[in-house]
């Protein structure tokens, strides 16, 4: 098994799935090789042990003795009326993780998370919070695809899950390992063949891993959480700009595009009277000049604390300013705000009516995200 972080219960089952056919033929020293493919395409076509009906009983047997296929199962699935769907899965120690399934008209785009709780304790974010409770296994970050292509109807030839973010609870590049292992897996001709170009990774501005990213030669597009232009008013909102200020992030970005030709993704949380204004856009423009890049705005949804979302109209003007200045540049829609699409809002609720407390029991407040409401894309 692999020696990636996550944790698995000490004793219990471990995942099949993702791991390469001579990793489960390891595993499987009597089997001929063709076994341990068929049992690698079963996995990614989202079969349990059981459904694996082309391996003799026995063998199914032995397996389903330590080993599961996807240590990712959807628990609840919660529809909005904008027609995306909120995705709560368990995992084998008893966490809750969620995802957002986005159907578009070019495909369907799948959210999912790369750690559960996060470090870098955005003040918009309950997550960053309550600190990082663990890394996802590349397993676990995989069995979320996998789970929800197959829940939608989707095969491997035929994916439901067309596009993939990763952008739902946890800094992606704080996993670094798993989430290069989840890329390759994923992307593999003999896994799901989703395109690098479909994938997106959001990052909090990690500006070494950023480097280190853009030199690994993958084709992913980065999409930085930026939500001001400004160091002091970025470094309230975002601690980690006190390591990596805005210029060293920029730098990064431009490195990345570099290296790998792709543009790079600013998102950009409109909040009312703290970075709407003329200045942030100019400063916005400073920053993004010179380079291919494109910014996300998005507005900021209504919360309980004191951070306030802009009107429409507000929103269309900062995109008017930062368009007459020369920067490429969206509103973004929000997904399932009727269904608490911000991530970790889900959960947090069914761990509340639960009544469970502790993280092995799939309770406590560590992955209490996106404050309540708000609509920040996760870093
Ligand atoms: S917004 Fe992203 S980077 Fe920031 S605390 Fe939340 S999950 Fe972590």
């Amino acid at each position: 098994m692999s020696a990636l972080s996550g944790t698995f219960p000490a004793g219990g089952k471990r995942p099949l799935l993702g791991l390469a056919a001579s990793e489960i033929a390891a595993l499987l020293p009597s089997s001929p090789a063709y076994t341990a493919r068929q049992i690698r395409a079963f996995c990614f076509a989202g079969k349990d042990i059981d459904g694996m009906t082309s391996l003799s009983k026995s063998l199914r047997a032995a397996l389903n003795e330590e080993y599961v296929a996807n240590p990712v199962s959807v628990m609840r699935v919660y529809p909005s009326r904008d027609g995306s769907k909120k995705y709560l899965f368990s995992l084998l120690d008893g966490n809750l993780i969620e995802g957002v399934f986005m159907p578009h008209d070019y495909g369907n785009t799948l959210c999912v998370s790369t750690q559960i709780g996060c470090r870098m304790h955005c003040a918009f974010c309950a997550s960053g919070a309550d600190g990082l409770v663990r890394d996802l296994h590349f397993s676990e970050i995989l069995g979320q695809v996998v789970a929800v292509n197959a829940a939608e109807g989707g095969s491997v030839k035929e994916r439901a899950v067309t596009n993939i973010v990763l952008m739902g609870s946890g800094e992606p590049l704080d996993n670094y390992d798993n989430v290069m292992r989840f890329l390759d897996e994923v992307s593999a001709k003999d896994g799901l063949a989703v395109s690098e170009r479909n994938i997106s990774l959001s990052t909090s501005g990690l500006a070494d891993r950023m480097k280190r990213f853009a030199d690994s030669g993958r084709k992913v597009t980065l999409s930085v959480s930026l939500h001001s232009p400004f160091d002091e008013e970025r470094s309230k909102l975002m601690p980690v700009n006190r390591k990596y200020d805005i210029a060293t992030i920029i730098d990064a970005a431009k490195y990345y595009f570099k290296r790998t030709g792709r543009r790079v993704i600013f998102e950009y949380t409109l909040i009312a009277g703290v970075n709407d204004t003329p200045a942030c856009a100019e400063k916005l423009a400073s920053l993004t000049r010179g380079f291919p890049s494109h910014v996300n705005l998005i507005r900021l949804n209504p919360t309980d604390a004191s951070l306030r979302r802009p009107t429409e109209d507000a929103a269309k003007t900062f995109l008017t300013r930062l368009s007459a200045l020369g920067v490429s540049a969206t509103i973004r829609h929000s997904f399932g705000e009727d269904v608490e699409g911000a991530c970790g809002q889900l959960r947090r609720r069914v761990i509340a009516e639960s009544g469970k407390g502790g993280d092995g029991e799939g309770g406590g407040t560590h992955e209490e995200r996106k404050r309540k409401g708000s609509k920040f894309t996760t870093a």
